[in-house]
């Protein structure tokens, strides 16, 4: 990596994390081309380019924006020439919106600078909005006393010069985004005796409320009555109570959230083996949150490799997002050790816009997975995101959802002190239920959500043990890699339809299901992860997604019909059903894979029905028995409609 790119990357980034050397490719990429006037009725990759005029005459689809850091506003966008070529370096990514910084890190951004770019950027065409990334350095604010880049937000001088920044901004700009560090884990003596008896959490978030509304919003708003403040979420959503984030609170009281949906290498450590499917589980969730406030996704350069940034953009507008900000404008104009990751961008933009116009006002089908605003995940920080890689589509909540059919239970929804009468209203109704060992553990005093999946006793999730051979169906088969789980009894009138064999010839249920008196399932899916802590990232891969392929067939057998549909496929095959028969399937996995998948229901199953992928143009035919074979190649994205 150059001294260059390291010095960005930690001017931009301040978080304390270790820079791998094996940051991004090599830069082998074409060069860049003209771009090309495109339809994307058919869009097909690596032929065609979307213009900067077809992206702003559809910005009401997704708009893609881009944010220069205070510093490198002055750096690069001093000089007519700097602005033009910033102009043509943002037109050829079809960005159409720009993102000017005031502050960052102690970098005041030149306010003739600033105001000469934000001139030059309108008259050009674009869209312009301003930025606050909230880290502290030099005679800035108060840094809080933990190892981050986070403010003391009990210093009054973080308070004043807070307010002061967003008032001089809103003057400047009709929006302003802060970036996702309006957090803290400041332990000071201050902060300490603020705190008096509460939780360090309730503390926080009761801070960055208060916070946020008398020091952010009060004087941008006072100062311009017509600015938007946008809050911009990090990706790290089950860390957010821990560190002042309140997703609902902070929600209710910003104009409009972002969502960051930077996922990065899901195989390195330096992100937390983070898997693509968060960025839609996070979106989504925020969503269920803070309703038509939810505006944008957000995410970076950092730890990517093509395939890798391309996730992130699919997931982006799968979940919805109408602007999508690529971080930032040095990485993603200016570095050219970046150029294979944008080349790949570029040959994707086609689908982006098509995937979009396809998913757009669609409602997405699945289980109804439970997260409170502020639940705390224990033992199973982010199993959402990892459930998702198992192919088992969610549709996120944060209330219980009242009409659904199926719900997906983990430790969080121990945290809704209602959950109880919840789950049982639920289920006398003929609703089944998806549980983790987590969600059993921490509602273990109460014996009749034991019963429901066959425990009399209290179970612990203390012991843990960790399982290569697996049977299923009567037929043992084996795991790639050790996978860890809890050491569960067998429950009673219960059927276990995969267990793990132990070393002593034990065996530990991995898939019970019992039936509920009103026609429902309950089933207990014996799948972890681990808690991240204060560390907000994975210190390792986590190790269910290595679940042999009979194992995760069995898991979806058995928790998907009431969401209409069955599907075969190996692990990291994520599936997104919508409505009216259309779905897309995305094989994360760098080799080809065969699925098979049936779509249940009357209208469904109606005959004879056809698969159609617009994108291959290709149409595939039913078996007798309604299953559909499709062969996905390495990282394929594929939409298709039953027709
Ligand atoms: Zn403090």
């Amino acid at each position: 990596m150059s001294t260059t790119l390291a010095r960005r990357l930690t001017l931009c980034l301040m978080v304390p994390l270790v820079l791998s050397g094996a940051y991004l490719m090599s830069a082998d990429a074409e060069s860049k081309g003209d771009t090309m006037e495109q339809s994307v009725s058919n869009p097909s990759k690596n032929e065609t380019q979307i213009s900067w005029e077809f992206a702003k005459n559809n910005r009401d689809l997704i708009e893609f924006c881009t944010l220069v850091c205070a510093a490198d506003v002055d750096r690069h966008l001093a000089t007519q020439e700097q602005l033009e070529r910033a102009a043509r370096g943002l037109r050829d990514l079809c960005v159409t919106k720009v993102y000017l910084e005031t502050y960052r890190s102690g970098h005041r951004s030149q306010g003739p600078i600033l105001r000469n770019a934000k001139e030059f950027f309108l008259k050009e065409g674009f869209d312009v909005g301003g930025c606050i990334t909230p880290t502290a350095g030099g005679d800035f604010g108060t840094q809080c006393s933990g190892s981050h880049s986070w403010f003391c937000y009990s210093s009054e001088k973080t308070r004043t010069d807070l307010a002061s920044l967003t008032a001089y901004t809103a003057t400047l700009f009709d929006e302003i985004m802060f970036d996702d560090f309006l957090c803290t884990d400041c332990q000071c003596e201050t902060c300490r005796q603020l705190k008096g008896t509460a939780t360090w959490p309730e503390f926080r978030i009761k801070q960055m409320n208060e916070v946020s509304r008398e020091f952010i919003l009060r004087p941008a708003h006072e100062a311009n009555p017509d600015a938007k403040v946008i809050i911009k979420y990090p990706q790290w959503y089950d860390n957010f109570h821990n560190l002042g984030y309140d997703a609902r609170g902070e929600s209710d009281s910003f104009d409009y959230i972002w969502v960051g949906t930077e996922t990065r290498n899901p195989d390195t450590q330096r992100f937390g083996f983070v898997e693509p499917y968060e960025s839609y589980f996070i979106y989504r969730w925020l969503g269920s949150v803070a309703g038509d406030k939810t505006r944008g996704g957000w995410f970076d350069v950092f730890d990517c490799i093509p395939r890798v940034y391309v996730y992130q953009g699919y997931q982006t507008v799968l979940a919805g997002a109408r602007e999508i900000l690529l971080f930032n404008f040095y990485h993603t104009v200016l570095e050219p050790e970046t150029e294979p990751l944008m080349t790949a961008f570029k040959e994707n933009l086609p689908r982006f816009y098509d995937l979009a116009k396809l998913v757009r006002g669609k409602v997405p089908r699945g289980i109804n997975a439970y997260k409170p605003v502020n639940s705390d995940a224990a033992n199973e920080d982010f199993i959402f995101d990892y459930i998702g890689m198992l192919g088992i589509p969610l549709v996120p909540c944060c209330e219980f959802p009242a009409d659904a059919r199926s719900v997906l239970l983990a430790t969080h929804a121990a945290s809704d002190e209602n959950i109880v009468r919840e789950v049982k209203r639920h289920v006398s109704s003929g609703g089944s239920i998806v549980a983790t060992p987590g969600f059993l553990v921490a509602l273990g005093a109460n014996a009749d959500i034991r019963a429901l999946f066959g425990y009399s006793g209290m179970p612990s999730e203390e012991e843990a043990v960790k399982v290569t051979n697996f049977e299923v169906n009567g037929t043992t088969c084996m795991s790639e890699k050790p996978v860890e789980m809890v050491l569960l009894p067998e429950p009673l009138g219960a059927s276990t339809l995969v267990s793990g064999l132990l070393d002593d010839g034990d065996k530990v249920p991995v898939l019970s299901v019992k039936q509920t008196e009103a026609g429902g399932a309950a089933a207990l899916v014996n799948l972890r992860t681990r808690d991240t802590g204060g560390s907000l990232l994975m210190d390792r891969p986590v190790s269910f997604l290595k679940l042999p392929e009979a194992a995760v067939n069995k898991i979806r057998e058995t928790v998907l019909p009431p969401v209409g549909i069955e599907m075969t496929a190996p692990a990291r095959v994520a599936l997104y059903p919508f409505e009216d028969h259309f779905l897309v399937l995305y094989n994360y996995n760098d080799h080809s894979v065969s699925v098979q998948l049936r779509l249940l229901g009357k209208s469904a199953e109606a005959t004879p029905r056809k698969l159609y992928n617009p994108w291959q143009d290709q149409e595939i035919s039913a078996s007798a028995q309604n299953w559909f074979e499709i062969q996905l190649g390495p990282d394929e994205i594929a939409p298709f409609k039953l027709r």
